[in-house]
């Protein structure tokens, strides 16, 4: 049973010493009450309480690592149903299947080493690369293991091999980028268990339907591994829906632990139109890795940008660093706007500066990611914190003559925020965006 923030506060050592990053041992065991945090972020907690608290605080859901090193992706950890309740945690994985004997093996690898995209703010990527052993040759898929290994050194690896006795040289030959052993069945559970606990690998154990993946889990479980990985044998986009919801509320809602693991769905069709809206559904319906056929900008753009929005946090508006953002080479006579911190509105802002191929200087303000006029709304981007932002900054320093171009939507404070700004002007910019290349080549 779960045990409450009290509760588990008062099995820390309470020394409020702040290594775990919270203030307090009472913070930290609140966020270890909401599954935010694992036990193992306070170094100095006793064996003793490790044991008492070690199945109580574990997540629901098991959480760890896909893959090696910063671009690994951490799977599981969920803690809701719905994302309005509080926030998805671990963005679903997206895998690209290639198989070994493909003469395109090192080309799909260097794609998806090359698949990163930066979208507001946030780099995306194809995350792994599941080599389908189709040579059924051990020494084959082996080289395509280190080949893969090779050319897309930040990816994760799935081994896409039923088979121990093929999978077992390769699982040897890349286990330090922990490749997921993809996967045991019943009949191969023990063979492939001892490989994926001989190397420290997690396992995906494979069965049809929810009552034998529960009992396969388990044996998997009592042979020794600890990371797991779910596939149900759910194929069209109903299945998926229906067995990863019945795996996630079982996990969240019954503590069910053979069903408490991160969902791998493989969603591969023909038609990559009819793939892209399968993965589609398997990444809105708590499936943590998706593998798909094809690296495709087309698809990758669709994928990324419904993961990206999905696993925001609803509660916390994206925003970026309040600093002066310098666009182009501006120099001292270059215009220099301003705007507030929310990472839709600066990439917006950002862009249209960028087309009108206007050198200029952008201030974003930390207004707590709210847009302008919300922020405005809300106190927070009046004149007397502009003036105070401007003051603090050392905008003047940089500019020949002191003028700031506000955003036409708070024209309102012009008035007031030039009482307050001794020496400045303050000129009225668009109040939309898409016309400030006009603005700024007017201005030339
Ligand atoms: S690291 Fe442990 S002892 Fe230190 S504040 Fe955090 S919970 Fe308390």
């Amino acid at each position: 049973m779960a045990l409450t923030g009290v509760q588990i506060f008062k099995l820390l050592p309470k020394t409020n010493c702040k290594k775990c990053g919270f203030p307090t041992c009472l913070a930290f065991a609140m966020k270890l009450a909401q599954g935010g945090i694992e036990l193992s972020a306070c170094p100095d907690v006793s064996d003793e309480a490790k044991s008492a608290l070690g199945e109580a605080s574990a997540p629901p859901i098991r959480s760890f690592a896909l893959g090696t090193g910063a671009t690994a992706a951490k799977m599981g950890g969920e803690n809701v149903m719905f994302r309005h309740e509080k926030k998805f945690v671990n963005p679903s994985a997206i895998a690209v299947n290639i198989k070994d004997n493909d003469a395109n093996l090192a080309a799909t690898a260097e794609a998806v080493a090359g698949s990163e995209i930066d979208r507001v703010g946030q780099k995306l990527r194809i995350d792994a690369i599941s080599i389908e052993c189709a040579s059924g040759d051990s020494a084959t898929y082996e080289a395509a293991a280190k080949t893969v290994a090779e050319k897309a050194p930040g990816a994760a690896i799935i081994l896409n091999c039923r088979d121990a006795a093929v999978i077992e040289a390769a699982a040897k030959a890349i286990a330090d980028r922990k490749p997921l052993l993809y996967a045991a069945t019943d009949e191969t559970a023990e063979a492939m268990a001892a490989i994926a606990k001989a190397n420290g690998l997690p396992l995906v154990a494979s069965a049809k339907g929810l009552d034998a993946l529960s009992a396969l889990t388990e044996k998997i479980k009592g042979l020794g591994v600890e990371d797991i990985v779910l596939e149900s044998g759910a194929e069209s986009a109903k299945e998926i829906i229906e067995h990863n919801t019945q795996i996630r509320r079982a996990a969240l809602k019954k503590s069910f632990k053979p069903l408490g693991y991160p969902i791998i769905n493989s969603v591969i069709r023909d038609d990559s139109i009819l793939e892209t809206s399968i993965a589609s559904v398997a990444i809105a319906k708590y499936s943590s890795i998706v593998v798909i056929s094809s690296v495709e900008k087309w698809k990758n753009l669709v994928l990324f940008s419904q993961r990206q929005n999905l696993y925001t946090d609803p509660q916390v508006p994206m925003q970026v660093e309040q600093k002066i953002y310098e666009i182009g080479e501006p120099d001292k006579k270059a215009p220099l706007m301003i705007t507030t911190n929310f990472s839709l509105t600066y990439f917006i802002v950002s862009g249209e500066i960028e087309n009108s191929k206007v050198p200029s200087r952008l201030a974003v303000m930390d207004c707590e990611g709210l847009s302008v006029l919300t922020a405005w709304a809300a106190g927070k981007f009046t004149a007397a914190k502009i003036a105070n932002f401007v003051n603090e900054s050392g905008m003047a320093d940089m500019v020949e003559v002191k003028e700031l171009i506000l955003p036409g939507q708070v024209a309102i404070l012009s008035g007031a925020l030039e009482d307050k700004l001794e020496g400045w002007k303050i000129t009225i910019g668009p109040r939309e965006a898409n016309a400030i290349p006009t603005f700024l080549k007017g201005r030339e």
